[in-house]
């Protein structure tokens, strides 16, 4: 164990204590942790805030004296319940990190199919791995402290969420759809140019990461507050898309779970 905190001054030379944080994987493609490692240009201020001590992707060492613990991906076997478990029990502030541990992600769309023997056999063909379960988000299993959306997660919200987790400031996500975003950064809608998005109903804060690229919203992170689903579904019929593309999009990441499910019962009839 660490015998005391590492301190470090802020720019007004106020101590503050450098948290140890830790990241792990459940079942996951790692690209939400991807995005820390690759933060070249700003990775230096990120670490001088914290004390990473568990990080498999990017070292060697690991230890469990973490008080933060980010944990991706969704968890889809028994040894990963037991895993997170003990996770929990040693982290301090447990954070689902990416749309895979707040939602399932785009692991729970094998959960759609009424068949798992058959998705197995898709998937592994004659190498089926021993479990495989349904897969769910990690709050289905322990208490989480805080989310930390997308798929992935977008570099900058992480570090401007870690940098008020290690000075104690309140972590306050936004409440407003990516199209305020969208609209803040001039973009062209996509509904303008015939293609379907779902950045009206879509939780904001990656900056209308995808529109800005010309490609529109899935909902990778899960609904804005008040999101009218009802109305995006008016939308998308006044321009021509069908139900089943819209109920590809609100099923794709999990965070529109019951909206997709509502929905699916009315295509499939
Ligand atoms: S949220 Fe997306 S990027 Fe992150 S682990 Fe899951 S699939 Fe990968
Ligand atoms: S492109 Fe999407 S996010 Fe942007 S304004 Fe149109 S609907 Fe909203
Ligand atoms: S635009 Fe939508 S799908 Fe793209 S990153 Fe933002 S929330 Fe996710």
């Amino acid at each position: 164990m660490q015998s005391a905190p590492n301190i470090v001054r802020t720019y007004l030379g106020v101590p503050i204590a450098r948290p140890n944080v830790a990241f792990f994987e459940l079942s996951s493609c790692e690209g939400c942790q991807l995005q820390i490692v690759n933060n070249e240009s700003t990775l230096l201020d990120f670490l001088s805030l914290v004390n990473v001590v568990a990080f498999r992707e990017a070292m060697t060492e690991k230890a469990d004296n973490y008080d933060i613990a980010f944990v991706e991906g969704s968890v889809t076997r028994s040894d990963e319940i037991e895993r997170l478990a003990a996770i929990r029990k040693n982290a301090k502030v447990l954070v689902a990190f990416g749309s895979c541990a707040c939602f399932g992600g785009v692991n729970q769309l094998k959960n759609r199919f009424s068949d798992p023997a058959w998705v197995k056999q898709q998937v592994y063909g004659d190498h089926p791995i021993e479990t495989n379960d349904a897969a769910r988000p990690i709050r289905d299993f322990v208490t989480v402290d805080l989310m930390i959306y997308g798929c992935p997660v977008k570099k900058e919200e992480v570090e401007k969420i870690v940098t008020n987790l290690v000075i104690g400031k309140s972590v306050v996500h936004p409440k407003y759809p990516v199209c305020m975003e969208c609209k803040a950064n001039e973009n062209t809608c996509l509904f303008d140019l015939g293609e379907p998005c779902l950045g009206p109903i879509t939780r904001g804060g990656c900056d209308s990461w995808c529109p800005n690229n010309r490609f529109g919203c899935w909902g990778c992170r899960g609904p804005a507050e008040d999101a009218n689903v009802e109305q995006m579904k008016a939308i998308m019929k006044e321009r021509g898309f069908s139900e089943e593309t819209m109920l590809d999009r609100l099923e794709c990441f999990g965070g529109f779970a019951q909206h997709a499910d509502a929905l699916r019962k009315i295509v499939l009839r």
